[in-house]
């Protein structure tokens, strides 16, 4: 059994230098920050360790900036967005060097410099895991997102010095532990989005691991034509067929029953609200057109499924969202998982950008159990990979 250190085991944190890994990588538009979510999603850690007296160090990435220093990839340019959004000064410090950081006191809080413009950040150079241990006596990793990549300030130094799981971190733990490390059965999976090339570890796994997988999106098309269904001009990965059978294999093997939809929404050009719109069976597809979500009925019967489910989990829309009427299926999918989170019957956890952007348009991600903004450490959690930034932090209970 292994379990995290969290900030409810920090003890006396007062004085102590707390090394914090956050999300600093915010999407910039002429020198704004356009979105703040993860700047907001540190405010818990970091609060919290202020208060208790704690010096706080926040150590992130920014860009991608290859080992270099560069003033456009500075997190000097996001320190002033982040004390606004604080609520409290914070200092930016721009070399990993322990005299700067002794000039700081309790409650404190200061950035460091983009950890990437050192190389041994991204190849989990051992020394400079050891530059950036020597500035603090604690390390706390807040930053989920980030704990895919095995890297100095995410995996190396997790090593070198007392870790913790941040709030944020704990939080997102808990809720993948609730979803799939070890849920509350049935436990129904849906995935949807573009392609099944992009997803097929992510199928592998969930097909041994839930009861249900619904496949919604692109990647429906591409079992539907492996079924030997006709989908016209739709998005298809023709290619992968034995793929999707031998994924269809697994599935009955494991006692894990897909669902594939039996009506669908199409049209000849992808365009908002096409005159050719029209919704068919799956068998009635014309050769000129393409299936751009699924239909009514299958919504229907997937809700039904979700009524009979205690977990859910949801990565990838239905239908092409963005463009209307083809979000109607992933709308109506979420709003009733959304009612069923709410009414207790369901735990609902979802993550992937366009999966994000998807459940905000349905007005109902703060109605799900839990919803990740961690993009690529989501999926990699979904395939059933584990992430180095989290393996890290776990300790056997015998060693506590
Ligand atoms: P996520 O970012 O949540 O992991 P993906 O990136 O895998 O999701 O997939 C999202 C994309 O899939 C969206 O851009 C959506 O328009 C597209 N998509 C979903 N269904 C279809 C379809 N039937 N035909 C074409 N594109 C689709
Ligand atoms: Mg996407």
């Amino acid at each position: 059994m292994t379990s995290f250190r969290t900030l409810d085991d920090v003890g006396d944190v007062r004085g102590k230098r707390a090394l914090v890994r956050v999300d600093l990588n915010v999407p910039m538009q002429d020198g704004a920050v356009s979105d703040d979510t993860r700047l907001r999603a540190t405010l818990p850690t970091v609060t919290e360790l202020a208060d208790k007296g704690a010096i706080v160090l926040l150590l992130a990435h920014f860009g991608r900036p290859k080992g270099e220093p560069r003033p456009d990839m500075s997190l000097a340019l996001v320190t002033r967005p982040y004390e606004h959004v604080l609520g409290r000064p914070v200092r930016f410090i721009g070399e990993w060097d322990e005299a700067a950081v002794a000039t700081l006191a309790p409650g404190d809080v200061a950035i460091l410099e983009n950890a990437r413009f050192d190389p041994g950040e991204e190849a989990n150079d051992p020394a400079f895991a050891g530059r950036l241990a020597v500035l603090g006596d604690l390390y706390v990793d807040d930053a989920f997102s980030a704990a895919h990549r095995a890297h100095a300030s995410t995996e190396g130094i997790a090593h070198l010095l007392p870790a913790y799981a941040g709030r944020a971190m704990e939080a997102e733990l808990k809720a993948l532990e609730a979803a799939l490390g070890n849920p509350e059965r049935p436990v129904a999976a849906v995935v949807g989005g573009a392609k099944v090339s992009t997803k097929l570890a992510v199928l592998r796994h969930l097909v041994a691991k839930v009861d249900h997988l619904i496949i919604g999106g692109g990647m429906a098309n591409t079992f539907l034509a492996a079924r030997g269904v006709d989908v016209g001009k739709s998005l298809a990965e023709h290619d992968l067929a034995a793929t999707a059978e031998a994924i269809l294999d697994a599935a009955e093997r494991a006692n894990c029953t897909v669902h594939l939809p039996y009506d669908v929404v199409v049209a000849k050009e992808f365009a908002p609200n096409p005159p050719s719109l029209r919704t068919c069976n799956v068998h009635e597809v014309a050769a000129d057109e393409m299936i751009l979500d699924i239909g009514p009925a299958a919504v229907e019967a997937l809700a039904d499924v979700l009524k009979t489910c205690r977990t859910l989990v949801w990565n990838g829309p239905l239908g092409a969202f963005e463009t209307p009427p083809f979000d109607a299926a992933t709308v109506a999918l979420a709003r009733t998982a959304a009612a069923l989170t709410q009414e207790g019957g369901l735990v609902s956890v979802a993550g992937g950008g366009d999966t994000v952007a998807a459940l905000n348009q349905a007005g109902v991600a703060a109605d799900f159990t839990f919803v990740s903004t961690a993009g690529g450490a989501f999926l990699e959690w979904m395939e059933g990979k584990p992430l180095p930034g989290v393996e890290a932090l776990k300790i056997d209970r015998s060693e506590r």
